[in-house]
Formats: structure tokens, C-alpha cells, sequence
């Protein structure tokens, strides 16, 4: 660049179909994450490399230090600040209970009684189909990605997932094949952040953190919100 300085260049990772917060279109990675990142990159001057995983893959790739940052849609959550260290929260999001449509007889978490789950490993939906397993009555099945979890409720063989809604609320809309509905109320909340190893790269992440702030303040973060999630 102008100064003769090299940037730093990080490796960066992404859950790899994750609409409408990373997913690939014509090729290249889009979405609400990608966006955002890149445009922190671009105000704090540094250069980034994605690498997109199964969500599963990623906390155990940044506590092996194979990767230097993850922006995944990830919940940030007391369990996981245990191990990383994470960013201000830049979205709200939270569980939701998704069922086929036209499927009537679930509309919470009581109506899933004998009932098969789907989730996605290593997710907050995951961990709370786990933590509550045994109280609701629920055979829990393991997917490495929202589409074949998605897939599996649509064909009938597992009668509920959990997902993010803002997930799955995107995949209604745009997609009016989805085959799928969401049930009930939102049953958690909680916020996404940019997580790095714990102890590691603060350098990066206050990088992320500042980057964020600027870009709420110049009206750019507002703007990538919009660009993907229609009022
Ligand atoms: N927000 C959820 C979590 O952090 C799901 C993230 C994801 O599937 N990419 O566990």
C-alpha cells in the first residue's frame, strides 16, 4: 500500500451455507457477516483470507490456532467465552422451532413429545435440544449443515429443527419452496460476535470491535443489514 507497510493478513473462518449471513453466490462468498467483515478490513487495514467450514469445525480450529478469527453467525455464549474471546454483538438472533409446513399438530416445544429433532452440530440449537432432551422427550439427530438439517424435516424423517431465526425467517421468504414453517415464539435470544482464541489475536479483535463501532456511526452497518434483510 501507499506506505510501503505490508498489511497483516489473517485466516479467517465461516460457516460455509449460512443465508443470509455467509453463503456462495456466483462463486464468491456474500452475506451479512462477509460484508460486515470486509468492510472492517478495509477502515482498520487488514487483509483476510475466508475459510469456509462446517460450523462444528471452527471453535476447535481456533483454539488449535489453524485459524486466527471465525465470523459464523456465532451465538455468543458464557460456555464459549471460556475458551474465545468474542466481539460486541453485532446481531440479534435466537432459536426458533421450524417444522414442515402445513404441519399443524407442533407449535412448541410441549407438542414434541416421541418426537425426532434435527440440529446442527456444535450450535447453540444443538446444545439446547441436548440440555433439554430428556425433559421434552426427544430423539436428537446430528447434521453438519443447515440444508441437510433442513432437508431432513422437509422429507418428513425428523418432525422439528432448531435454528436461528433470522436464519430461517431469510429462507422463508425468499425461497417460497422452502417447505417449511416456523412454529411458536422465538424461544431464545441472544447476540452474534467475531470470535478469536481466547488470549490470542486481541490485536484483531479490537481491530473488529472499533471497525464495527465506525461503521455503526457512518451509517454502513445499516446498510448491509438492509441489503439482505428486507423490511
Ligand atoms: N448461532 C448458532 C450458534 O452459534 C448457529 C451458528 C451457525 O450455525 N452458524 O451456535
Amino acid at each position: 500500500n501507499s506506505n510501503g507497510k505490508t498489511k497483516k493478513k489473517y485466516i479467517i473462518s465461516t460457516d460455509a451455507t449460512y443465508a443470509p449471513f455467509e453463503y456462495e453466490e456466483n462463486g464468491k462468498y456474500v452475506g451479512i457477516d462477509i460484508d460486515l467483515l470486509d468492510a472492517i478490513a478495509k477502515l482498520e487495514g487488514f487483509e483476510y483470507e475466508l475459510k469456509p467450514m462446517n460450523f462444528k469445525g471452527i471453535i476447535p480450529a481456533l483454539q488449535a490456532g489453524q485459524i486466527d478469527g471465525a465470523i459464523a453467525g456465532m451465538s455468543i455464549t458464557d460456555e464459549r467465552k471460556k475458551v474465545l474471546d468474542m466481539s460486541e454483538g453485532y446481531y440479534e438472533s435466537g432459536l426458533a422451532l421450524v417444522v414442515k409446513e402445513g404441519n399443524n399438530t407442533i407449535k412448541s416445544l410441549e407438542d414434541l413429545k416421541g418426537k425426532t429433532f434435527a440440529v446442527k452440530k456444535g450450535t447453540a440449537g444443538a446444545k439446547f435440544a441436548e440440555d433439554n432432551k430428556e425433559k421434552l422427550g426427544v430423539t436428537i439427530k446430528y447434521f453438519d449443515n443447515t440444508p441437510s438439517m433442513f432437508q431432513e424435516v422437509k422429507n418428513g424423517n425428523a418432525d422439528a429443527t432448531l435454528e436461528d431465526y433470522p436464519v430461517i425467517a431469510y429462507m422463508i421468504k425468499v425461497d417460497p419452496n422452502s417447505g417449511l414453517q416456523i412454529a411458536g415464539e422465538k424461544l431464545t435470544k441472544n447476540y452474534y460476535g467475531f470470535a478469536v482464541k481466547k488470549g490470542q489475536n486481541k490485536e484483531l479483535l479490537d481491530a473488529f470491535n472499533r471497525g464495527l463501532k465506525k461503521l455503526k456511526e457512518n451509517g454502513e452497518y445499516d446498510r448491509i443489514i438492509a441489503k439482505y434483510i428486507k423490511k
